[in-house]
């Protein structure tokens, strides 16, 4: 096939031919649709022959149907070159050594033009490629443990993470930051929490919203930020770091089991919940915003837990959920069950009969709640005592996808159900606090300087 129209065939072939217009050209198209300016991309020879592939100047491809076209007019030529080359390192001494472990995600990501799909296609080595200022931060050495994106994340993975990062930090390593995609980020912050504790040394998951082949790519600045914080911040805690506001003002060190996903696309998507972040980070500086926190200290050694049973779910009521949900759990010998309950921790009647069945076959379960912010309180309705009377544990404030994996790393380590219980119930690393900051409800869910446009919009 040729160069020239790479992947197109059928109809949108003819279009390019008639028009004679090329793959990589800059076009301007005429369509009923409306008028588009971009560059056009191949495509894969299992795609339909009905479209032709735009990439716009702001990032986003469009696919415009050969039927709606008028016109075609090709203004440039731009073949783009997508393979960085992997750079070796500058080693700077008194910069601090921080290790770059990669998992994947978008972070690691590169458009693909073949088939337009984000594929993980930057190893670690080519992220300096593309961000040499991580040069001026820190000796950067990477390492690519997986190339997943993050849905595929999972026990095994959190394992062989803890594993090489006890290993690290055995080497005496200054810090560490793990490239990941932002979906389960907050899971495997979470685990890497349980995992790893009392770690010497700053452990900081960064990943991206958007793909570094897009101008509003926020991979750069995270990566800059956290390599920052990992290097030369004194929060030896397992924290992700991403864009605190909209605009790229600056990033938020977030606390790993306080923290979540809240936005599908937004770069500020990542908030903590239940508390305030540990601290702002810019390129030049990092201002804490919390005072309780462990503390950086190089004699410290961590301890690795690498623990985790597969069998635990966590079941996100709605009304009218049926009693076999349960059920199915407990003959399929899931061992522990995390319920995001509605309000103050509740479930419905129909429900309490199969939890009575579980409870009594063995498995644990814990009460969290759909609200996120706030804490499980079985003690306000009759309901709530009934289901605390049948076992169901209240898991406190900690968020629901926290006390899933702290089930499963706690019953990974044993099967005494009472020792399961200390385990849940004893804070570790900021999952359960005492209370929740007065303020953080409001002021922290959109970030400050947001907060301060949107008054002066009101306040004018
Ligand atoms: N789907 C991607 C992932 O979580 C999204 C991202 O990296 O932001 O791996």
């Amino acid at each position: 096939m040729s160069e020239m129209f790479k992947g197109y065939k059928g109809r949108a072939l003819a279009a390019l031919k008639q028009y004679n217009v090329r793959v990589w050209g800059e076009t301007q198209i005429r369509s009923t649709r409306g008028d588009f300016k971009g560059i056009i991309l191949p495509r894969s020879e299992n795609d339909d022959d009905r479209h032709i592939v735009l990439k716009l100047a702001n990032g986003y491809n469009v696919g415009i149907a050969v039927e709606t076209i008028t016109d075609m007019k090709e203004v440039g030529y731009k073949e783009a070159h997508y393979k960085i080359p992997e750079k070796e390192f500058p080693i700077t001494p008194n910069k601090p050594n921080v290790k770059l472990l990669g998992t994947g995600g978008t972070i690691a990501s590169r458009l693909d033009y073949r088939t337009g799909a984000v594929i993980p296609a930057f190893s670690p080595g080519e992220l300096y490629g593309a961000v040499p200022e991580l040069a001026d931060i820190c000796n950067l050495t990477t390492e690519k443990l997986f190339a997943v994106f993050s849905e595929n994340m999972g026990p095994q993975q959190y394992i062989t993470l803890a594993k090489a990062i006890g290993k690290e930090i055995e080497k005496g390593i200054d810090g560490i930051i793990i490239g990941h995609g932002t979906d389960t980020m907050h899971h495997t912050a979470a685990a890497l929490s349980y995992m790893v504790q009392n770690s010497p040394i700053p452990i900081i998951l960064v990943g991206s919203q958007r793909s570094s082949d897009r101008p509003s790519s926020d991979a750069a600045l995270n990566l800059m930020h956290s390599a920052k914080a990992a290097g030369e911040s004194d929060i030896a805690e397992v924290m992700v770091c991403m864009f605190g506001p909209t605009s790229d003002e600056y990033g938020l060190l977030h606390q790993g089991t306080r923290v979540r996903k809240m936005h599908s696309s937004y770069r500020s998507t990542f908030r903590t919940i239940g508390d305030i972040p540990l601290a702002m980070v810019s390129r030049d500086k990092i201002i804490p915003i919390k005072k309780n926190y462990n503390r950086r200290r190089k004699d410290r050694t961590a301890a690795i837990l690498p623990y985790f049973e597969e069998r635990v779910a966590m079941v996100y009521y709605y009304p009218n959920m049926h009693p076999d949900i349960i059920d199915s759990l407990v003959e399929n010998k899931y061992r522990g069950i995390i319920i995001a309950g509605t309000g103050l921790g509740h479930v419905n009647k129909p429900l309490y009969p199969a939890i009575d069945r579980a409870v009594k076959a063995g498995v644990a379960i814990y009460m969290t709640v759909q609200t996120l912010w706030g804490f499980v309180h079985m003690f306000v309705y009759d309901t709530g005592r009934d289901l605390m009377s049948l076992g169901i544990v209240p898991a406190e404030n900690m968020l629901p996808e926290v006390a899933y994996i702290k089930l499963g790393w706690a019953l990974g380590q044993t099967d005494d159900l009472s020792k399961v219980k200390e385990l849940m119930l004893t804070p570790i690393s900021g999952d359960i606090t005492e209370r929740e900051p007065y303020d953080g409800y409001l002021i922290f869910q959109g970030g400050v300087p947001e907060v301060r446009e949107f008054l002066k919009t009101i306040h004018k």
